[in-house]
């Protein structure tokens, strides 16, 4: 992995550019950049045709000073030690910027779950588990799902936590099962969490989008019962999206339910994009994504490329799909006045200081996408009390917590005026202060 491309490397650069502003000194700095513990476990698992594979496994405990660590268990071919330790300052750095009692962690296994039977992916998921175990519990590390596992495999990975202390104890895992005590609202806290935020923003640039105080906390279920109602005239906000999965689809539909005046225009996915001034109803169009596995069989509308998608003379722009979409190359062209960063790392540092420049307001992926972490946060406290909330009670604590989030980053902007710094790195001074605050009331350093 070159230079550039290792994640781990980024994560530090950010943390001496935020050491710089905070004049961080010389041992809190050092204690930030590197992950207080890096296990590595090789796990042997007997495969479907008898034979037995190795697999190799991580986890990263980032930084603990403010609570627990937190964070999800991906699963891919490609998976690494640095992408793991990169993964878990971010974590870092998200839960503190919600004001959540965690520190930061991630885990890792590198295998193709494509290729896996549902067996073989559960013996992996206790294997991983029993090697990792002393390290693991309510009060001291606590996964969660990330690319590739899923509800089922946070089930199974904490049925074989209960197995091993003796106890039922759902409180060691988030993401579950509603079934084993997963909580409500965590499949759409992701895209939920984005429109709270988005809401703020749209107030604080004075953006005129209107809030349907009805619907702001009804679950997917209900809100997909909505017929669509395309705003017509001046006063429409307008929206493009692109991706259309877990992330993108769900950002359409509440983006139109929440919102009285939002319009979406615009939605691409792997295959394209399509384009409809008049606007996109939500129904049709993830009828057609359901049917036919993309968007841009809907009609009417035009086709139009993933890079012409992101250059919309739009309201606002939400990237959903992959990293680095905004770069140094078109960042000039972005012509919306919000872009909130579903997506984890669609824009290039060269890319920010540009939308700086030109006054784009860039929501940053660990705030815009933090509602999924906050409501990991909320299982975990209904676990360990075993009391269970409805989906209103979950919305409304998301959106105080995220509301919240969103202006401490505006007020760091206006305490680093004379540095005009921009949205990411303020979310950044303030998440890495409290962990900071944290270690030296501790006594760390
Ligand atoms: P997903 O796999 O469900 O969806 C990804 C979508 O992106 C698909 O529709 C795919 O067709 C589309 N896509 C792929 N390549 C594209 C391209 N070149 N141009 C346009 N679209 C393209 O994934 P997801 O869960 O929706 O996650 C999307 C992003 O959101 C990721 O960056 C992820 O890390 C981030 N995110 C998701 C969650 C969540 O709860 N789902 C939470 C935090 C962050």
């Amino acid at each position: 992995m070159s230079e550039e491309l290792n994640p781990f490397k980024n994560a530090q650069k950010q943390i001496d550019k935020c050491a710089e502003i905070l004049g961080l000194d010389k041992a809190t700095h050092s204690l930030l950049r590197e992950p207080m513990r890096t296990l590595i476990v090789n796990v042997p698992i007997r495969m479907d045709d008898g034979s037995v594979k190795v697999f190799t496994g991580f986890r990263v405990q980032y930084n603990d000073a403010l609570g627990p660590t937190k964070g999800g268990i991906r699963w891919h071919p490609d998976e690494n030690l640095d992408t793991v330790k990169a993964l878990a300052a971010w974590m870092t750095w998200k839960c503190a910027l919600l004001d959540l009692p965690y520190g930061g962690g991630k885990g890792g296994i590198i295998c193709n779950p494509k290729e896996m039977s549902n067996g073989e992916k559960e013996r992996l998921a206790r294997g991983y588990v029993r090697a990792i175990a002393g390290f693991l519990g309510p009060m001291k590390d606590i996964p969660a799902p990330d690319v590739y596992t899923d509800p089922q495999i946070m089930t199974w990975m904490m049925d074989e936590y209960s197995v091993i202390v003796g106890y039922n104890e759902p409180g060691v895992i988030t993401g579950k099962m509603h079934i084993a005590g997963g909580s409500k609202g965590r499949e759409d806290a992701t895209a939920r969490g984005g429109m709270y935020v988005l809401r703020e923003a749209a107030k604080h640039l004075k953006i005129g989008l209107e809030v349907n105080e009805d619907n702001l906390y009804k679950p997917p279920s209900e809100l997909s019962n909505i017929p669509d109602e395309i705003p017509k005239g001046k006063n429409a906000v307008t929206v493009a999206i692109q991706g259309y999965g877990n992330a993108g689809a769900l950002a359409h539909l509440m983006v139109t339910r929440l919102f009285k005046n939002a319009k979406v225009i615009a939605v691409s996915d792997s295959k394209g994009g399509i384009l409809n001034e008049d606007g996109l109803p939500y129904k049709k169009v993830k009828e057609v994504k359901d049917k036919a596995g993309s968007i841009v069989n809907y009609e009417p509308s035009k086709k139009i490329s993933n890079e012409e998608l992101l250059e919309l003379p739009v309201d606002i722009l939400i990237p959903a799909a992959l990293e680095n979409q905004i770069t140094g190359k078109n960042a000039n062209r972005i012509k919306a006045k919000i872009v909130l960063e579903l997506a984890n790392g669609p824009t290039t540092p060269e890319a920010d200081e540009i939308l700086h420049r030109n006054k784009v307001f860039v929501v940053p992926d660990f705030l815009a996408n933090a509602g999924g972490v906050t409501v990991s946060y909320f299982e975990w406290v209904q676990n360990l009390s075993r009391y269970y909330w409805d989906y209103e009670e979950v919305y409304r604590k998301l959106d105080a917590k995220m509301t919240r989030a969103f202006w401490e980053v505006i007020k760091a902007m206006e305490e680093f005026k004379s540095k005009n710094i921009d949205p990411r790195t303020a979310a950044y001074v303030v998440a890495v202060r409290r962990v900071v605050e944290a270690m030296k009331a501790r006594g760390w350093v």
